[in-house]
């Protein structure tokens, strides 16, 4: 709860939309995050709504990454300082999109490349492993390892992720894959200091765009977050 009061109660008030700079580039999905994703994206696994635990976390990580950096390094990181930390997600229905938006440290164009197209962590790699074992239920390992941002693909038809480091001077960037082989990049312009994902929910996972299925969900999964979340613009 202190953790909480020294962030804001008000949502920061909505920014101009992002606009891709230039043409998009396409890259290839390392050969494990590949298969890693096939195994996401088509997968029966029932508990698909940890994906909002998942982007919740890793919001919650890069604010915490960020107000460390501003604390060691000030220099580099003095044009977020004095910015509220806090992480928002929207829904709109008539859309069918799921987005959610953190203040935090963000990601060059290295970072993206490096930490959304490849996976270095050992969770994901035991998983790789395991799952091509035979006779493993592959809905199983999701439940036990966790795939992390990857889980986003299991009610995304496309994701779209916008993010620019809060290191100075730094230019703000779009990614997007379908989940299949790649994915492309591009500069933007409009991005905020942070990172912002847009899922464009299936059609069959139109629930995920609804207040109240997604209110339940951060309860039950985000009480210790500690910084403050708005739903709507609504502080949860
Ligand atoms: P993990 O959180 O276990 O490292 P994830 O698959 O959840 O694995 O995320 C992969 C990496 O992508 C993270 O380690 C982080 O570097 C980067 N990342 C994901 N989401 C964000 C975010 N909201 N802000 C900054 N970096 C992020
Ligand atoms: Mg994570």
């Amino acid at each position: 709860e202190d953790a909480k009061k020294e962030n804001t109660t008000e949502p920061e008030p909505a920014k101009p939309a992002e606009v891709i700079k230039g043409s998009l580039k396409k890259h290839e999905f390392q050969a494990e995050t590949r298969k890693l994703l096939d195994i996401v994206a088509n997968s029966l696994y029932s508990e698909k709504e940890v994906f909002v635990r998942e982007v919740i976390s890793n919001a919650s990580d890069a604010l915490e990454k960020l107000r460390y950096l501003q604390a060691t390094n000030a220099e580099t990181y003095a044009g977020s300082k004095g910015q509220p930390l806090q992480i928002r997600i929207d829904l709109d229905e008539a859309a069918n999109t799921f987005t959610v938006q953190d203040t935090g440290v963000g990601m060059t164009e290295a970072e993206l490349i490096k930490n959304l197209g490849t996976i270095a962590h050992s969770g994901s790699k035991t998983f790789v492993a395991e799952s091509s074992k035979s006779g493993v239920s592959k809905d199983n390992i999701i439940g036990q390892f966790g795939v992390g941002f990857y889980s986003t693909f299991m009610v995304g038809k496309t994701v779209t992720v916008y993010s620019r480091s809060a290191a100075e001077n730094a230019k703000g960037y779009v990614w997007i894959s379908d989940g299949s082989g790649a994915y492309e990049l591009a500069e933007a312009d409009n991005v905020a200091i942070g990172t912002k994902i847009v899922v464009q929910l299936k059609a069959e996972e139109a629930k995920y765009a609804s207040k109240t299925v997604i209110e339940d969900i951060i309860r039950k999964y985000s009480n210790f977050v500690g910084f403050s979340i708005f739903l709507n613009n609504e502080l949860v």
